[in-house]
């Protein structure tokens, strides 16, 4: 389940959520995943956003380390973006990539975006539980690979010990609501 596909012929990197009609012009087994070059179902209803899966009830099976995403994550990753858009000045001038493989670290970035200067942050949806070594472990991968790194914490991930964890590291934590459109930025902990 992805929202990026590469055109199996000419590699471009074909985001579905740019096309209004996705299904008249992108056939499913038109583009290979990017990660594992598998070719690409082509799924458009009228619940979710259009989006790609494997074929069959196949996962990807890649070397990199990215998990199963509900339809929710998906949706979050498109109202996220707005949100950065919408209220931060500087993201005004910066380019917006969806689920960017980062081959060092056999990661794959929800968002990264990209400012003029070179520098690199991506944001990170986590709505599945996490435990903060895992969330140590792959902030750590970004910085090797020279990314900068937010944590939007919802749901289940949205935990008063990934709370103080974000803190404590970032000097602020970020929570996501997805049902609200509340999104919070929170810089202590009530005790
Ligand atoms: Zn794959």
């Amino acid at each position: 389940m992805t929202f990026i596909g590469l055109h199996k012929d000419t590699s471009e990197r074909i985001d579905i959520t740019q096309f209004e009609h996705p299904r008249l012009i992108i056939k499913s087994g038109d583009c290979v995943c990017q990660l594992c070059g598998s070719p690409l179902m082509v799924r458009a209803g009228n619940v979710y956003r259009a989006h790609f899966s494997h074929y069959g009830e196949r996962e990807c099976h890649s070397e990199f380390r990215s998990h199963p995403e509900s339809p929710e994550h998906r949706e979050a990753k498109t109202i996220l973006a707005q949100f950065l858009k919408e209220n931060y000045l500087e993201y005004s001038s910066a380019r917006f990539d969806y689920e960017v493989p980062i081959p060092e670290v056999r990661r794959v970035a929800d968002i990264l975006v990209n400012f003029p200067m070179g520098w690199r942050i991506a944001h990170e949806i986590q709505l599945a539980g996490i435990s903060i070594e895992e969330l140590q472990a792959r902030t750590d991968d970004y910085y090797k690979a020279g990314i900068d790194v937010v944590w939007w914490l919802g749901k289940s991930a949205d935990t008063l010990t990934n709370r103080a964890w974000c803190v404590q590291t970032f000097g602020y934590c970020v929570t996501l609501n997805l049902r609200t459109g509340n999104h919070d930025r929170i810089k202590t902990l009530p005790r």
